[in-house]
C-alpha cells in the first residue's frame, strides 16, 4: 500500500524578515498506484510544497498534517522520512564534493533498508540503473552531482528512485533543463517506478511537456498556495492551450 494525504497543510518559510506564510491549507490524496501532477506558475508555492513534507529545515509546517500509509511525517526528522518510504527528487540537486555516486548510493540505501546491500547483487544492480538512465558506469565513481550536466543531474535523480525504491516519490521539476532525448529516459524511469505495486509518485511540474510522456492520473493546478483547480489528463491540456492567467486569484 501506498497512500499520500495532505489535509490543511499551512507552511511558514523562513526569511530575512522572520516567517512567511505560503502555503494557504493544501489538501491532496494520492493514492495506491496513482500519479498527480502539481502544475501552477513561478512562485505558487510547489517547492514549498515539496520541501516541507521532505522536512526542510527552513520550511515550518504551523496548522495541518502530512500523512504516509498512516504516519505522520511532520512529527519524524528528515531520515526517518525516508524510512517511512519518502523520496524527493529535488529541482536543483545538491552537489556533495568527495562523495561518489557507488558511496552515496550505498550509504542511503543501507541507512534505508538496516543493512548493507549484498555485494554479490548491488554492484550490478547499481550499473543496470545506470545504464537505463543512459549513464555510463564511470558515472558511479564522480563525486555527487559535482559538475554534472543539467541532464546527468535528473538522470541521476532517476537512477537513484530506481535504487532506494521507496513507496513515493515526489519529483520537483524533474523535467527542467533536460533535452528532449533526456526527457524522454527520465519519463520512461518514471513511469516504470510508478508501474511497480505499492507505489505512488507526485510530479511537479510548471510546464505541461513532460505529461506526454508520464501520464497522470489527475492534475492539480496550485495557486498562490493553494490547490485551486484539479482535474483528470485533460485540465493539462487546458493549461497548454489557455495559461495559468485563467486560474490567477
Ligand atoms: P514554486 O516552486 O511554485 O515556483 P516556491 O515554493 O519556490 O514556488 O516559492 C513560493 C513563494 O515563496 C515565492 O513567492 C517565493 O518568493 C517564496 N519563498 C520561497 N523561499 C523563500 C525564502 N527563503 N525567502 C523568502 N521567500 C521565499
Ligand atoms: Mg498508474
Ligand atoms: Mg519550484
Amino acid at each position: 500500500m501506498a497512500e499520500l494525504v495532505i489535509k490543511d497543510l499551512h507552511v511558514d518559510v523562513d526569511t530575512e524578515n522572520g516567517p512567511k506564510e505560503i502555503l494557504k491549507g493544501v489538501d491532496l490524496t494520492v493514492r495506491d498506484g496513482e500519479v498527480h501532477a502539481i502544475m501552477g506558475p513561478n512562485g505558487s508555492g510547489k517547492s514549498t510544497l515539496a520541501y516541507a513534507i521532505a522536512g526542510h529545515p527552513k520550511y515550518t509546517i504551523t496548522q495541518g498534517s502530512v500523512t504516509l500509509d498512516g504516519v505522520e511525517l511532520s512529527d519524524l526528522p528528515v531520515d526517518e522520512r525516508a524510512r517511512a518510504g519518502l523520496f524527493l527528487g529535488m529541482q536543483y540537486p545538491v552537489e556533495v564534493p568527495g562523495v561518489s555516486m557507488a558511496n552515496f548510493l550505498r550509504t542511503a540505501k543501507t541507512a534505508l533498508s538496516g543493512e548493507a546491500p549484498k555485494v554479490r547483487t548491488w554492484p550490478k544492480q547499481v550499473n543496470e540503473a545506470l545504464t537505463v538512465m543512459d549513464l555510463t558506469s564511470d558515472f558511479s565513481e564522480r563525486s555527487v552531482n559535482e559538475g554534472f550536466s543539467g541532464g546527468e543531474k535528473k538522470r541521476g535523480e532517476i537512477a537513484q528512485l530506481e535504487l532506494l525504491d521507496p513507496r513515493a516519490a515526489i519529483l520537483d521539476e524533474i523535467d527542467s533543463g533536460l533535452d528532449i532525448d533526456a526527457l524522454r529516459v527520465v519519463s520512461a524511469g518514471i513511469e516504470r517506478f510508478a508501474k511497480k505495486p505499492d507505489k505512488l509518485v507526485l510530479l511537479i511540474t510548471h510546464y505541461t511537456r513532460i505529461l506526454r510522456y508520464v501520464h497522470p492520473d489527475r492534475v492539480h493546478v496550485f495557486v498562490d498556495g493553494r490547490v485551486k483547480v484539479s482535474g483528470g489528463p485533460e485540465l493539462a491540456d487546458n493549461l497548454e492551450e489557455r495559461g495559468y492567467e485563467q486560474y490567477a486569484k
